[in-house]
């Protein structure tokens, strides 16, 4: 039989007058991490029916996650799925006129800030301070909002960090940012927090708690034509407590002078012919054309290259050639390291900055560890310049 033909949320949108259903099918949202809360924000999203989704996550699925992540099956748990594309996949079946891109890598190192910049918000469903540290230095950079949701128990918080109101960083105590800072040295660190920092949750504060942030996600994506009708969360914090039933909203602004997170990059270039694909001397030679400089070099803000590491018990020396956000799994699966690893220390030899002497020239930049559709800081003979790896950007369309 045939299908009637449907759009998606014809009578939802008749009913709701404040959201417009043009706006919600061409919005883009980010949503970091696809745990409890990211299952619960991605099917919601699915339902409104936002346009374009980007799921990142690099974990797999596993028994325990199925009480609680309404999209995950158990035969997702026995294949090793990755949670990002399990999502993806789920919600495009709910809702089969939207597109849902997932990305497998850690939010830091392995998202092109291309996508940052061009999304309408960022919602984080995420499990760690350090992450929520290095999304926020994100969002900031990109001068995004972000939803940030927190569960734990029975209890829940939902905060919306917006540039020039209201931080994360800012608002962190001295004790929280040492703990942040001793544990950053490490491009890995995300993937280590994130799989070891589990807290006990229900699936019944995982909904509360998306659902909350989806709702605040398109106040945001509608806050042009607010006009005063909204109460959005941004610089507050709503606290639901599941024992009492008790829900409360307190003020949290913290916009502090001289945090380093609020280096905002502007005045983005527009590298129409760059990709992440191309080699590091094809790289050279286009951005000296595109930028008309004579000498530059590339600074890795989010990862770094390793070309091999060094141990200290036995001193023996092993090639790498990978981005440091590998390096783990590459000690891992490799049965000699992995048992070194146990007992002694590796040195690394890295790059972090890319000169024109640079020796591995014929590699891509994305073996270098720069993510697709990233942006680029390349100082030069005439300033500091940041440049976006265009070419790419179909690819996230
Ligand atoms: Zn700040």
């Amino acid at each position: 039989m045939e299908k009637a033909k449907y759009e998606w949320g014809e009578g939802v949108f008749t009913l709701l007058s404040w959201f417009k259903k043009d706006k919600v099918k061409n919005a883009r949202v980010l949503v970091a991490g696809a745990g409890a809360l990211g299952n619960e924000v991605v099917k919601d999203l699915a339902l409104f029916g936002i346009g374009h989704i980007f799921v990142v996550d690099f974990d797999q699925i596993e028994l325990s996650n199925l009480t609680r992540s309404v999209l995950f099956r158990e035969e997702d748990a026995y294949s090793h799925a990755y949670k990002a594309e399990i999502v993806a996949k789920r919600a495009m079946e709910i809702n089969p006129q939207i597109k849902v891109t997932p990305i497998v890598g850690n939010l830091f190192s392995e998202v092109g800030f291309g996508i940052y910049r061009s999304v309408d918000v960022v919602i984080g469903c995420l499990d760690s301070r350090i992450a929520r540290y290095l999304l926020n230095r994100l969002c900031m950079r990109a001068g995004k909002s972000w939803v940030d949701g927190s569960i734990e128990n029975l209890t829940g918080t939902v905060r919306v960090y917006t540039p020039g109101v209201s931080c994360y960083e800012c608002g962190l105590s001295r004790e929280e940012f040492n703990n942040i800072m001793l544990r950053t040295g490490c491009a890995d660190v995300v993937r280590n927090q994130s799989s070891a920092g589990r807290v006990a949750t229900t699936p019944i504060s995982a909904s509360i708690i998306g659902a909350m942030q989806v709702q605040e996600a398109m106040k945001i994506i509608h806050q042009e034509d607010d006009n005063g009708k909204f109460k959005t969360l941004q610089g507050k914090m709503l606290r639901y407590e599941g024992m009492t039933n008790s829900m409360n909203i307190y003020k949290f602004a913290s916009w502090k002078h001289n945090c380093p997170a609020h280096e905002k990059w502007e005045n983005i270039i527009d590298g129409k012919n760059l990709s992440a694909t191309m080699k590091v001397r094809e790289l050279f030679s286009e951005l000296k054309t595109l930028l008309g400089v004579k000498a530059l070099e590339i600074n890795m803000r989010n990862n770094k290259f390793i070309d091999k590491i060094v141990s200290d018990n036995p001193e023996k020396e092993y090639e790498v050639m990978l981005p440091e956000s590998k390096l783990d799994d590459y000690i891992n699966s490799n049965a000699e390291l992995r048992k070194l690893s146990y007992r002694t220390l590796f040195h690394k030899s890295y790059f972090e900055i890319i000169e024109s002497d640079f020796p591995y020239q014929e590699l891509s930049l994305q073996e270098l560890g720069i993510p697709l559709y990233d942006v680029i800081e390349v100082p030069t003979d005439k300033g500091l310049f940041y440049v976006e790896l265009s070419g790419d950007a179909q690819l996230y369309a």
